[in-house]
Order: structure tokens, then C-alpha cells, then sequence
């Protein structure tokens, strides 16, 4: 027994009903507090499902038989993988570590990359001296 459910088990033993059902709520607690923590630390993402909501976006769309709404919904997957590109940098991934989801697409690969390079670039002009002086313009270089 640990050192908390001992005295639990100890107040619970003395003292009745009242101790009881604050034993409950202690459970209760300790319950949330597993819940919570369990939260806090969420497994890993899985990385070779990574792009894998812009493949299905397209799928779906292949499926459209209305145009607006095929056209929206390739749209959509392109914006999924764009944003997986940007997430790719910011986790460390190389350029050409594009998602075996997207690779074979040659819309969604070019809108990885296109997500990937504009993280790049967004790094690289916050960290630029000419872009940051002040003028509020990029320098010639990322302008
Ligand atoms: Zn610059």
C-alpha cells in the first residue's frame, strides 16, 4: 500500500460514513488527475500517417459528381497538405521528406513542398537583419 491510500484506509476504519464518502471523492480525484495527466502527455503522432487527411480530401473529391464541390474539396486537400509541409519543417523534417501519402500526387507533393519552403522562408526572414530594419519591407533577397 502507498502512503495516500494507507491513510485513506486508516481514516475510512476510524472514523464511519463521513470519512467514506470522502474516500470516494478522493478516488474521484485521483481518477481526474490520471485523466488529466493523460492528456498532457498524448502519444506520439504517427508518422506514417502523416498527410494522411489531404489523401482523403482527394479521394473524396475524385468521388464529387457536383464541380463547385469538387473543386472546393481539392482545394481543401491541397490546404491539408500545404499545412503539413509547414508542420514538417517546424518538426525538423528535410525538404524532401515529403509525406509517402502525398508523394505519389503530384498536386498534393508540389503543396508539401510549397508548406514546407514558406516555414522555411518565414524562419529565415524573421531571423534576417534586412528584413527587420524597421522599414517594415522584406529585403531584396526575400522580397
Ligand atoms: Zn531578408
Amino acid at each position: 500500500m502507498n502512503n495516500q491510500i494507507q491513510q485513506t484506509y486508516a481514516r475510512t476504519t476510524s472514523s464511519g460514513s463521513v470519512s467514506a464518502s470522502k474516500t470516494l471523492l478522493n478516488v474521484k480525484e485521483m481518477t481526474m488527475a490520471n485523466t488529466v495527466q493523460t492528456i498532457a502527455t498524448p502519444k506520439p503522432a504517427v508518422v506514417f500517417l502523416r498527410g494522411l487527411d489531404a489523401r482523403v480530401a482527394r479521394t473524396k473529391a475524385a468521388g464529387m459528381f457536383d464541380e463547385d464541390s469538387r473543386f472546393l474539396e481539392l482545394d481543401h486537400a491541397q490546404i491539408l497538405a500545404h499545412v503539413q509541409g509547414r508542420q514538417d519543417f517546424t518538426r525538423g523534417r528535410d525538404a524532401d521528406d515529403v509525406p509517402p501519402l502525398l508523394a505519389d500526387v503530384a498536386e498534393l507533393a508540389s503543396a508539401w513542398v510549397d508548406g514546407w519552403n514558406e516555414a522555411e522562408e518565414s524562419v529565415a526572414m524573421a531571423a534576417c537583419s534586412g528584413c527587420n530594419d524597421g522599414s517594415g519591407n522584406p529585403c531584396p533577397h526575400h522580397g
